[in-house]
């Protein structure tokens, strides 16, 4: 949703986190779709593509080599390792979307999440997506049948370990019902975008609606 009456704002950093298997990936596709003003900041690994997987799309995919000279050149605006693979977020995207005035969607971790909050506190939203219940979390990871059973099984212990983390979230969203969990995010956006601090321009815009310039507001 966009402002009818365009009062400049700062682009906002809307950070989705959830163990693997609580339905992010969803989620945040249904929400780009509803969201032209937000963008997805598409993530660098040093894991193999998944089966449907696209490069530049849902991750670059580079080696162990290229990952440690990003990381030396202080091309990630944070990275972190995950099961045994290197992930980090490109810094140069993120940072033209945003003075663009776009708002930027992160599929990160809880370590990314820490590490953005300490470079942008105030630019920052972030939501952590719980499953409804533990049977449905595991039924969702097996439904995926796209990892071998043990990586599986790593990803359920790992999930307890993420979760523990939901308190430093700002919103914590239960996914039952998708197109509910989509509605709550984008509900969440919107307030968000609306938030006094993050407008700009509201300065100027009241001081036109008083009548006069110079007026005291
Ligand atoms: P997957 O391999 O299933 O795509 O992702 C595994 C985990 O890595 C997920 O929890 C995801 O949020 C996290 N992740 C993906 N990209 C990044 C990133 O750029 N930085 C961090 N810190 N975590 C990421």
């Amino acid at each position: 949703m966009s402002d009818p009456q365009n009062i400049k704002r700062r682009g906002l950093m809307l950070v989705l986190s959830s163990p693997s298997g609580a339905g992010k990936s969803t989620i945040s596709r249904e929400l780009l779709d509803r969201e032209p003003e937000l963008t997805m900041s598409v993530s660098a690994t040093t894991r193999p593509p998944r089966p449907g997987e696209e490069e530049g799309k849902d991750y670059f995919f580079i080696t162990k080599d290229n990952f440690h000279d990003m990381v030396g050149k202080d091309e990630f605006l944070e990275h972190a390792t995950v099961f045994d693979n290197s992930y980090g977020t490109p810094r140069g995207p993120v940072e033209a979307a945003l003075a663009d005035g776009k708002d930027v969607l992160f599929d990160v971790d809880w370590q990314g999440t820490q590490q953005l909050r300490g470079r942008a506190p105030a630019d920052l939203v972030r939501i952590f997506i719980l499953p409804p219940s533990k049977d449905e979390l595991e039924r969702r990871l097996y439904a995926r049948a796209q990892d071998p059973e043990e990586v599986i099984k790593k990803r359920m212990d790992k999930a307890a370990t993420e979760m523990g983390h939901y308190d430093e979230y700002d919103y914590i969203v239960v996914n039952n019902v998708v197109k509910d969990s989509v509605a709550e995010v984008q509900a969440i956006l919107i307030a968000e975008r609306l938030k006094k601090d993050r407008r700009e321009g509201l300065y100027d815009f009241v001081r036109e609606l008083c009548g006069h310039e110079d007026a005291e507001v």
